[in-house]
């Protein structure tokens, strides 16, 4: 109920600022902007303009691709939607009552990782400042490949993972003796390991194997080769 009512009000601030901008231009604020803004202010997602149209069009037959592409812009200069350039399109989320952030995106997956860095926002304020500029907003896009993306197929050590990997194990590197006793612990090739945690201390690492937990000691950890999964 708070969150609703806080959302609400984000509204219905949003839109006296987009209705004042547009007065500004001796524009009006239509059924139909009214319609694109509440969409636009009511997701908390990255969204393409089409992605958008196609929301809209199922609640809203009346709106067209185009007037959305001329609404996009001026919701920008009325400072409550950024613009973000992300690896090969551009998408758009409210910024109005929202603190700046910058992104992480992955090129392989396409995830938006949201990061806020206050020196960022000190280097935005000193640049502008020395330039005598007024900024209306930035988009620092970070691209690269997520935890996810990176590590898939990746071979680490069972005492290289981080906790929350999930792998196969590919290799038992040791002597008969320290296999057989891997083995036992239920530890063999084929077998799909979560990292839950190290103990603290460099002790033992705990592994989820077929529903057990078990201890690996640590110089056993360094014998057991895993290829990371997702
Ligand atoms: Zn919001
Ligand atoms: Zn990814
Ligand atoms: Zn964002």
């Amino acid at each position: 109920m708070a969150d609703n009512k806080r959302k609400n009000s984000e509204y219905e601030r949003a839109e006296r600022v987009f209705g004042a901008h547009l007065a500004r231009q001796g524009l009006k604020l239509t059924s139909q902007r009214r319609v694109v803004l509440r969409a636009v202010m009511t997701t908390h997602e990255h969204f393409s303009v089409e992605e958008l149209y196609r929301t809209l069009k199922q609640e809203h037959g009346g709106i067209s691709l185009a007037s959305l592409y001329r609404t996009m812009p001026i919701l920008v200069e009325a400072g409550l939607v950024q613009a973000v350039r992300f690896a090969d399109e551009t998408r758009y989320e409210h910024c109005f009552g929202h603190a700046n952030h910058d992104h992480l995106v992955c090129l392989d997956c396409g995830k938006i990782i949201e990061i806020e860095e206050r020196e960022m926002d000190k280097v935005e304020r000193q640049a502008s400042q020395a330039n005598d500029f007024r900024p209306m907003g930035r988009s620092l896009v970070i691209r690269g490949y997520c935890r996810s993306c990176h590590k898939r197929g990746k071979r680490l050590l069972l005492s290289e993972l981080s906790r929350g990997d999930m792998g196969v194990i590919t290799g038992l590197l040791g002597g008969a003796g320290m296999v057989s006793r891997l083995q036992d612990m239920g530890l063999r090739l084929g077998k799909r390991v979560i990292k839950i945690s190290t103990m603290f201390g460099g002790g033992p690492v705990v592994v989820q194997v077929e529903g057990t937990q078990v201890a690996v000691g640590k110089g056993m950890a360094r014998r057991i080769e895993v290829e990371l999964e997702e």
